[in-house]
């Protein structure tokens, strides 16, 4: 027997054909021009979020400051221990101040992320750079910042500001005040600089 039943759906027309064709391209354009503005901003932040996180981790890993293996955040310039000396308010020192001409570079002293460049009102302009171990390296009353900003990487010797009198040590000899914390507590950084 014959399946004389079964009748062929009507063919769609040349028009809708051609409709439907054009409908398609448009679509595909579509996608290609989001994927083609949206692709490559989602993939570099991407990149510098994965390069980041691997960042911090690898400083994390890596070891704690020692006795006299960092280079002074002012390589030319006397160092003396004016840690624990008194503050006003009860307050001790919590790091050294190491005297330079107004302007001078402050250098970094270890490689790492910064994560402060911003004011406070005991260390006036100050920026704090997160080195190996997670310590933080914390430089203050600044005249200005070096061109950085939070979560930029940073290498040992790079310029991270310039030395001023800014915050409590206004009117001062100006200085740069370098403290280092590790897990939260200040370290006296006087025996991990280098002496020569
Ligand atoms: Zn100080």
């Amino acid at each position: 027997m014959l399946a004389d039943g079964k009748s062929q759906p009507p063919k769609p027309s040349f028009v809708s054909r051609v409709l439907g064709v054009l409908i398609k391209a448009a679509v595909l354009l579509g996608f290609l021009f989001v994927f083609d503005k949206l692709l490559p901003s989602i993939s570099e932040q991407t990149q510098s979020f994965v390069v980041a996180k691997w960042q911090q981790l690898s400083l994390l890993q890596q070891e704690l400051p020692t006795e006299n293996s960092l280079p002074s955040p002012l390589p030319e310039k006397n160092l003396t221990d004016t840690w624990g000396a008194a503050r006003s308010q009860g307050r001790s020192h919590e790091g050294i101040d190491i005297f330079a001409e107004r302007g001078t570079p402050i250098q970094s002293t270890t490689q790492g992320i910064v994560s402060k460049v911003g004011e406070n009102n005991l260390g006036g302009r100050v920026v704090v750079v997160v080195g190996p171990g997670g310590a933080g390296h914390y430089y203050a009353h600044l005249e200005d910042y070096a061109d950085i900003a939070p979560n930029d990487w940073v290498n040992q010797g790079d310029i991270i500001g310039y030395v001023g009198d800014s915050g409590n040590a206004k009117g001062t000899p100006p200085h740069v005040h370098y403290g280092i914390y590790i897990n939260g507590s200040a370290v006296n950084p006087y025996p991990l600089l280098q002496k020569d």
